[in-house]
């Protein structure tokens, strides 16, 4: 008889890790299972996810699993944020999961990476350990792909920065104790930009509207305010206006666990589909009796793999240290079409169902339009992998 060789997608299935991502995946199911799921829905009503649940994640070690262990970290590689991904999407709200990454992963790990101890001891450990919560704010009302453009500015005064300018869309917006600010400090375009580190109680700090989203319900996004928003000059992360250049570097991380969490959302819907597929019947058969219908989860099911085995890819040369922002725009620019195609096609069997409320399926499929837009949109991904590939005259590769 032939060995089965096991999908790379489904709940329990080996993936690239070890025994160590092992058994942290195996903790976190436990926690996700006890403490996420049950509450999925009423975050979606409550259209936020509490800080509660990153508190407890960083007392459980869960949110430090790749970061500096001098500073609460456990010095792990990216897979452990693959884990923290697939495993908090497989409890159903991608709300949740973008409010958890946003902190975890958007808005600290540049200070892991480039803060000064101090700029650790402040905002990276009290992170770590789910104390404070962070957002990354780069996208503002008159400046989002083109992130170069952005016009909130900080002037020094003395050794203090001012800071006045707005952002939008910012996930973590009403929940956050601090923020990853970009600002210019510069002159005009992507050389006169710095990453700055503004606790939410900083003078001239203000939260705006919180923004009605169609989906992800369970992400809290809104706008911020800086008004005269006074915070030390040693609050910049990194090289003065040497911050665009972190911020592409964060973006592939964020790339990386959006191509994750679509891969795994894909398998979430399929499973569902598959289910009520096996149950309902029509016409004197289950509605999977239907050949179309069975083509149709297998062409599904097809896309799903061949997402997850992008994405892998993309993650095992960034672990590596290659380069590799084309196989990274390339894994989240397919995951997230697909996700769309796939989350149709799941919604699609559950007829009439699958546009009620009621059902999972609904919400589920609705997530799904967040991702071609949220960190970087499927036109910016194209252009980049345009530009790696040679397609752009006159470029260099
Ligand atoms: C749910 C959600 C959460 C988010 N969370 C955050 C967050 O935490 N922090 C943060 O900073 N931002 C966040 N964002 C913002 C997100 O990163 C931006 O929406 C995104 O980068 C696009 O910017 P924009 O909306 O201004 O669109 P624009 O840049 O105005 O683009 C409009 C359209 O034009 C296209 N376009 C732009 N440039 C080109 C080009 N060169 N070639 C072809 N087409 C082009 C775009 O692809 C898009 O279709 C979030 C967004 C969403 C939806």
């Amino acid at each position: 008889m032939a060995a089965t060789v096991p999908e790379t997608t489904g709940p329990g299935a080996p993936g690239p890790y070890d025994e160590e991502h092992s058994l942290f995946r195996e903790a976190l199911r436990d926690f996700v299972e006890r403490e996420v799921r049950p509450n999925v829905e009423d975050w979606e009503r409550a259209r936020t996810t509490p800080r509660e649940l990153i508190r407890r994640l960083g007392e459980l070690g869960f949110l430090g699993a790749t970061l500096a262990p001098e500073h609460g970290g456990a010095g792990g590689d990216f897979w452990y944020t693959a884990i923290l991904v697939e495993e908090l999407v497989a409890a159903g709200s991608i709300g949740t999961t973008v409010s958890v990454l946003a902190h975890a992963e958007f808005a600290i790990k540049e200070i892991d990476h480039h803060g000064t101890e101090a700029q650790k001891r402040e905002f990276l450990e009290p992170a770590v350990a789910g104390s404070k919560i962070g957002a990354l704010a780069v996208t503002e009302p008159g400046a989002g792909s083109d992130v170069a453009a952005l016009a909130t500015r900080a002037v020094r005064e003395g050794d203090e920065l001012v800071l006045n300018g707005s952002k939008t869309f910012i996930s973590n917006a009403g929940l956050c104790d601090f923020a990853t600010v970009a600002a210019r400090t510069g002159g005009p375009g992507h050389e006169g930009i710095s990453l700055i580190l503004v606790p939410a109680d900083a003078p001239g700090f203000a939260r705006g509207r919180r923004l009605e989203k169609i989906g992800t319900h369970a992400s809290d996004t809104g706008e911020l305010f800086f008004e005269n928003c006074r915070v030390p000059a040693a609050n910049i992360l990194g090289p003065e206006n040497g911050g665009f250049r972190l911020i592409v570097h964060g973006f592939e991380g964020e790339r990386l666990v959006l191509a994750l969490m679509c891969c795994r959302h894909m398998r979430v819907m399929w499973d569902e589909a598959r289910r009520y597929g096996l149950e309902r019947e029509a016409f004197g058969s289950p509605i999977l009796g239907f050949q179309a219908w069975r083509h149709r989860l297998a062409d599904a099911l097809t896309t799903i793999e061949a997402a997850q085995a992008l994405a892998y890819r993309a993650v095992d040369l960034y672990v590596r240290g290659e380069p590799c922002d084309k196989e990274i725009s390339m894994a989240k620019l397919f995951a997230a079409e697909s996700a769309i195609v796939v989350g149709r096609e799941c919604a699609q069997i559950f007829g009439g169902y699958g546009y009620m409320e009621e059902y999972p399926i609904a919400r589920l499929f609705r997530d799904t339009l967040a991702f071609t837009v949220g960190a970087g949109t499927s036109e910016v991904m194209r252009e980049i992998i345009a530009r790696r590939a040679g397609l752009l005259p006159g470029a260099r590769t």
